[in-house]
């Protein structure tokens, strides 16, 4: 479809402050590395290196909990609830502050086009830290009667790439409103928005080791999990890392959380209104170039409604903008890694293989750097591998279901149990399908709300443990 008119570019300015090279933040300072190695971060719009960053050998990971042992029992624990929200309301403040040249750095760092970090994960990562802010001298009030509130003392947290500050605001704010102390492990592809984070901390003057950013790569998230001194681990990624997590902490006394993948269904109904159906579908799947671990990524649609929503989607399609992701009128921005773009390519490839039906955006990809156009499948049948695994890119499958049952069967046939989205007129039914979706979070005629205040977490092969509200209070909490 030819538009009437052209977006003329947009480029954000760049000219945040990267470093050339990082250290590690251990103990309130910037430190090199035992190991002496670095490794480039690229922005995978461009392929440029945008700076060498630290990588964290076994030795640096305990130097970094040594530190957050020492802060916990010097500082932290025994600070009065209330100094302990001042500070993390100084970080929700900087991180406000600082919003542009955060958003600038995710963009740049990860591929996601800058509205989406601009308006969504730095304004969603400062609302964790104003939210558990307020929540350090109220805890008393979450527990259940006669108990006291108690912290864990050190919390490893891994975080992947798809949204870096924001999965680090998520795991931070919380453990730091409860009283523990923290030892930060990004992901190797996307460090700098945690170090960013880092030099607000150091900045907002928390007493060192109370936050410490160790950057490196599995091995480095390994060693953070096997470590003897570390109480808690809270981890976001792969079903697959996170099994092989907790079959290495079983039998010890570390708590644990997992945050994994997910293969949500969205259902909608033909009494649904269809232009919003829509726009929730795109926003579903091709919400950060489908990097989301709750996207919904299993269209169901009523077969009545098939055939006029695969017209819809079509045209919908050819009018997201594909492009440099810091340009702020691009939809869809980079694919976060050259592995990521191959383990895409390689998937839609099994659907046409297995006789599925591809429809994509026309347009042009950039010459350079990591691209996938805004994808989806028709024609899938319950047992191909787009319907099952993750694709974690922009590509959705769509079935149909005749009856509200069948839609809950198939929904719920999935290893998977993260989110899902139904879209009908009907109260009664969206109440229904809600109560019998075996998923962490039902959206009802939206996708894709974030809350501080509302907990986040799965079923099944998802993971266990909640993120955000009261809830995510008690994953730092004994009891
Ligand atoms: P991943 O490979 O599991 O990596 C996640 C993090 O774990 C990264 O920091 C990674 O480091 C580290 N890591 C890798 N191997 C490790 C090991 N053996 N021990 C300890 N840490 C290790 O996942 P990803 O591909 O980066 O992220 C995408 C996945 O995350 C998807 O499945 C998605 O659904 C899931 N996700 C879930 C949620 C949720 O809330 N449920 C939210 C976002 C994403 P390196 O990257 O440096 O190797
Ligand atoms: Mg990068």
């Amino acid at each position: 479809m030819s538009s009437i008119f052209e977006y003329a570019p947009a480029p954000e300015t760049t000219k945040p402050a990267i470093r050339e090279q990082y250290g590690l933040f251990i103990n309130g300072a910037w430190v090199a590395p035992q190991s002496g190695k670095y490794f480039d971060t690229v922005n995978p719009a461009t392929e440029e290196t945008l700076a060498r960053v630290a990588y964290a050998s076994p030795e640096d990971v305990d130097r970094a909990v040594r530190a957050a042992r020492k802060a916990y029992d010097k500082y932290w624990r025994k600070m009065r609830p209330a100094d302990r929200a001042k500070y993390i309301y100084r970080i929700a403040r900087a991180i406000t502050e600082r919003s542009r040249e955060l958003a600038v750095l995710e963009t740049l760092d990860g591929g996601k086009p800058i509205k989406e970090s601009r308006d969504f994960d730095v304004p969603t990562a400062a609302a964790h830290f104003f939210y558990y802010a307020g929540w350090a001298d109220k805890l008393e009030w979450a527990m259940r009667a006669g108990r006291e509130p108690e912290p864990l003392g050190v919390a490893g947290q891994i975080v992947p790439w798809n949204f870096p500050l924001l999965m680090a605001a998520w795991k931070v704010a919380p453990a730091l409103a409860c009283g523990n102390t923290v030892v930060l492990k990004p992901a190797e592809t996307t460090p700098l928005t945690a170090l960013a984070l880092a030099q607000i901390i150091q900045e907002a003057d928390l007493p060192p080791g109370v936050v410490n950013v160790v950057t490196g790569d599995g091995a480095t998230g390994a060693a953070l999990v096997s470590h003897d001194d570390v109480d808690k681990i809270a981890f976001t990624g792969s079903t697959e890392v996170g099994k092989a997590i907790q079959r290495s902490l079983a039998g010890t006394r570390k708590r644990l959380t997992l945050e994994l993948g997910g293969k949500a269904a969205h259902i909608v109904f033909a009494d649904a209104p269809m232009e919003q159906a829509i726009e929730g579908v795109v926003n579903g799947i091709y919400f950060n170039q489908g990097h989301v671990c709750c996207a919904g990524s299993r269209l169901l649609v009523q077969e009545s409604v098939h055939d006029e929503l695969v017209v819809r989607l079509t045209e919908r399609l050819q009018t997201l903008r594909l492009g440099n992701p810091i340009d702020k009128n691009t939809d869809i921005g980079a694919i976060n890694s050259r592995a990521q773009l191959d383990k895409i390519t390689e998937l839609v490839q099994s659907g046409i293989d297995q006789g599925a039906v591809l429809v994509q955006q026309s347009c042009t990809l950039p010459d350079r750097g990591y691209y996938f156009p805004a994808s989806f499948f028709t024609n899938v049948q319950m047992s191909h591998r787009i319907a099952r695994e993750e694709i974690f890119g922009p590509v959705l499958s769509i079935l149909t279901f005749r009856t509200p049952d069948e839609a809950l069967e198939k929904a719920n046939n999935t290893p998977y149990g993260l989110s899902a989205g139904v879209w009908t007129d009907k109260g009664s039914k969206n109440m229904y399908i809600a109560q019998h979706l075996r998923a962490g979070v039902v959206w009802c005629n939206t996708f894709n709300q974030f809350d501080p205040s509302s907990p986040f977490g799965g079923y099944k092969e998802s993971g266990f443990g909640r993120e955000g509200g009261v809830h995510g209070l008690y994953e730092y909490l004994a009891h």
